[in-house]
């Protein structure tokens, strides 16, 4: 473990043992990063791509550590994953996305924020309770949160993901499902599921300008989801090219590097005044 530490990508790496020493001093550097104020909200925009409005904004997380400079959330968030620690790190966003929300209402923009849950958060059966109250707390709706869930962290315990899930709709929280077509939902428990909105996952999408069976995955998905009356989101829209097929295939919305990358929160609301699709 000692020498995955010194690999750059590897520094929070989720095969360290939960109950080693090493494994210790990190979730208490975790700790200090959410306590002490290090963690930073990140939003990139996403489109409509027939108007080219911005409808909404994804909230990714990144940490910046006093040493280390700006760490991906890929580098932490397995790793708070494993340790259960995700669900402090979840409130920690849940709260700043509201915040976030609200300045950009005082500025005149009305947008919808997408936080990303993790499994830990699912399994929990107060998360719907325990949201509600963090963006109530804010004077932010339930209806201006998007709640973005992998299929893998639904299909690690089906039965209880959908009770969280019915709860959280109930209250009216909008539900997408993300990286969709990388997990093994099965449709059947798709159509089952109480949500608004699939997201393509960027491996397909990123691929499809060249890859014929990539093409065609992004296609029928976006019959999937709309036969199913849900919307649809592409991410890892990286060119023009990208941005017209999308549009030409009925999908509703893209997400990506041609339109904006992630940004912090505070340069968001200038560059949303001079976005021009
Ligand atoms: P994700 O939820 O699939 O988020 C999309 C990722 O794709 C983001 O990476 C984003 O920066 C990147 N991306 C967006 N557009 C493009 C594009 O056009 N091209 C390419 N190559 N990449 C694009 P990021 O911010 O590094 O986040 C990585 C993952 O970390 C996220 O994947 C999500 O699983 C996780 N994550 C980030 N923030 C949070 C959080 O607050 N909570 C939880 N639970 N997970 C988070
Ligand atoms: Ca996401
Ligand atoms: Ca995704
Ligand atoms: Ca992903």
């Amino acid at each position: 473990a000692a020498k995955q530490r010194q690999s750059g990508s590897q520094l929070y790496s989720p095969s360290l043992d939960a109950g080693s020493q090493e494994s210790l001093s990190l979730l208490g550097e975790l700790r200090r990063a959410v306590e002490g104020g290090q963690l930073r909200l990140f939003l990139q925009p996403k489109v409509d791509l027939r108007s080219g409005q911005v409808i909404s904004a994804e909230a990714l997380v990144r940490w910046e550590h006093p040493q280390r400079g700006l760490v991906p959330p890929m580098q932490f968030i397995p790793f708070a994953e494993q340790t259960g620690f995700i669900r402090q790190l979840s409130a920690w966003v849940v709260a700043a996305s509201a915040r976030a929300w609200r300045q950009a209402r005082e500025r005149g923009q009305v947008l919808r924020i997408s936080v990303n849950l993790s499994t830990r958060d699912l399994m929990d059966q107060d998360l719907p309770l325990k949201i509600r109250a963090a963006i109530e707390a804010e004077g932010v709706p339930p209806s201006a949160l998007c709640l973005e869930i992998t299929e893998s962290a639904i299909m690690d315990d089906p039965a209880r993901a959908l009770s969280t899930l019915e709860q959280l709709s109930a209250m009216g929280f909008k539900l997408s499902i993300d990286d969709f077509g990388t997990g093994y939902s099965s449709l059947a428990y798709l159509k089952r599921l109480p949500v608004d909105e699939l997201k393509i996952d960027k491996s397909f999408v990123m691929a499809m300008e060249r890859d014929l069976d990539d093409a065609k995955i992004v296609r029928s998905t976006v019959e999937l989801a709309h036969n199913l009356g849900l919307s649809v989101v592409a991410e890892g829209l990286e060119t023009l090219r990208a941005w017209q097929i999308l549009a030409r295939l009925g999908c509703d919305e893209g997400q990506g590097y041609f339109i904006s990358k992630p940004m912090p929160e505070a340069q968001f609301v200038d560059w949303l005044e001079q976005w021009k699709p």
